[in-house]
């Protein structure tokens, strides 16, 4: 059994294939979400790689911001969902997933089936999304994808104390303009989108084990810096960012076990 899981975010498309609940075919990113040519392009080189056919999807669930402009879903379900499922195949004890993703962050909590049980979301403020990590590293003239080495590599990191990001992103000039090394600035930056989040799981509480889920889980920068706050380890998987594409391949697995009446097992 075949099946597909596409996530169409803000800033990025993901599309993965899956067999049989537990083989993955191909898992595709493209740097292009809503609105563009991403997630078509994530389909056509998923299905490229995977070696399989288009006809031989049996089912492809959508998920993520866009997921109600991808036509070729058989259904759809939300990012909550399918960031709970994905994470859950991923980290199966885990108990508490904080994703961070390019517009919004979630805390999203499992109990001890895997199954969401609450959550909170941030979805109303730049502050502590992958988009204030981005304008800042505008501002630095850095790829996103520095920023960990650059954070890494910090002995005296600033404070950026404003909250909102346009406030924050004046705070950087001036600090920069005043003298600030620019691995400071980025250990800043970090710890202040780790501040945010960990604000936000406090709200529901954190139970270990903590994983996260969504691009900025790629950042070691915010990693070890949530760490630090919440006190504990925080789990991450290479395929972090594709957790939410996973999560709906798995539920487009249960639908069509559900449908030839047989039972699929997810960890
Ligand atoms: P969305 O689904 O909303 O498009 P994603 O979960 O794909 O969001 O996350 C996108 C965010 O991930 C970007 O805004 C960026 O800040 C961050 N990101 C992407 N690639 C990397 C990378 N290599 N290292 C660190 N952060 C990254």
């Amino acid at each position: 059994m075949v099946v597909m899981g596409m996530d169409i975010g803000s800033t990025t498309s993901k599309c993965l294939i899956l067999e049989d609940g537990c083989r993955i075919l191909s898992s595709v990113l493209v740097q292009a979400g809503i609105g563009t040519e991403g997630p078509k392009e994530a389909y056509d080189r998923a299905i490229e790689i995977s070696g399989v056919s288009g006809d031989a999807i049996s089912c492809c669930i959508a998920t993520g911001y866009g997921r109600e402009r991808w036509s070729q879903a058989d259904g759809m379900i939300s990012e909550l969902t399918a960031h709970a499922l994905g994470s859950h195949f991923l980290f199966p004890d885990a108990r508490t997933i904080i994703d961070i993703g390019g517009q919004d962050a979630k805390v999203i909590a499992l109990d001890d089936r895997g199954q969401m049980c609450n959550f909170v979301m941030n979805d109303k403020c730049a502050a502590g999304t992958g988009r204030f990590l981005d304008v800042m590293a505008g501002i630095l003239k850095k790829d996103i994808g520095e920023l960990e080495q650059l954070a890494a590599s910090s002995k005296n990191p600033v404070t950026i104390s404003s909250t909102c990001t346009v406030f924050a992103e004046s705070e950087v000039i001036s600090q920069l303009a005043a003298g600030a090394e620019i691995p400071d600035v980025v250990a800043g930056i970090c710890a202040s989108v780790a501040g945010r989040v960990a604000s936000l799981a406090r709200r529901i509480g954190i139970r270990e084990q903590v994983c996260m889920s969504g691009g900025v889980a790629q950042n070691g920068g915010v990693r070890k810096a949530l760490e630090a706050l919440l006190e504990v380890n925080v789990s991450f998987s290479p395929l972090a960012q594709l957790a939410g594409a996973l999560g709906a391949a798995i539920n487009a697995g249960i639908n069509i076990s559900a449908l030839k009446g047989r039972s699929m097992s997810i960890a």
